[in-house]
């Protein structure tokens, strides 16, 4: 079964925190959706960003030049983001196997979903859990189960609020799992810029919660979705 490129799932304008990067987009421009920055694409990236970083540093009237312990920060903290912590920007969506249902038009689940992101407000950590589930039509289609996975790193891996965070995750798998009768994405998390800054409470965690289709007008559907998810909890 051939691997496919699935359009529509970038819902945000290209340059946004939550989208794709600039550079990703003028490429994609040219060559399609389907290109992806290469490795030298990307070192001019982390260059331009670890200049920026020194400088961001020196204003905080850090000496951070002749700090042993931060000499190299500026190129660190450029590398991480453009590799971990905003790697969903600088990279196209992976090319998903869609296998079909064979009859199946259960509820598919998976629950406790690790998510690690960071809100575009505050650049601060945003850690959790993802509950997805999605009912495919007898004649629809599945996806490979770490697929859900690697959709909430997709979109996760960015800057973030943790509402829309939620709508992008369930756009996606509503693309992926084609003819599909319903999808349900549940988000729960804490958030580092309640509990490190502002505030500072620990402990408070956030959920949020996109449904369409059988778990948005059917009880029944919608019951055994949090039937499912009862039992995971956020820490
Ligand atoms: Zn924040």
């Amino acid at each position: 079964m051939a691997k496919k490129f699935i359009e529509g799932t970038e819902i945000v304008q290209a340059g946004f925190a939550n989208g794709i990067s600039t550079q990703l987009a003028e490429k994609q421009a040219i060559e399609g959706p389907e290109a992806a920055l290469t490795e030298f694409e990307k070192h001019y990236i982390i260059e331009d960003a670890a200049r920026a970083f020194g400088e961001f540093l020196t204003a905080l009237g850090c000496d951070w030049e002749n700090d042993p312990n931060s000499s190299d920060t500026p190129r660190r903290v450029a590398k991480a983001y453009v590799y971990d912590l905003w790697k969903g920007r600088y990279e196209p969506m992976d090319k998903i196997t869609a296998f079909p249902s064979d009859g199946y038009d259960g509820i598919v689940f998976e629950g406790n979903i690790p998510v690690t992101s960071m809100c575009s407000h505050h650049h601060q950590a945003i850690t959790g859990r993802v509950h997805i589930g999605y009912v495919p039509s007898k004649d629809g289609k599945v996806v490979g189960l770490s697929k859900l996975n690697r959709i909430v790193e997709q979109f996760a891996r960015r800057g973030a609020i943790q509402e829309q965070l939620t709508v992008a995750i369930h756009n996606a798998v509503d693309k992926i799992c084609e003819g599909n009768l319903g999808v349900a994405v549940m988000i729960e998390a804490g958030h580092n810029c309640v509990s490190c800054r502002g505030v500072k409470h620990q402990g408070a965690s956030m959920k949020t919660a996109k449904l369409s289709g059988c778990f948005l007008n059917e009880d029944s559907a919608r019951a055994e979705f949090y039937e499912f998810v009862k039992g995971y909890s956020c820490k």
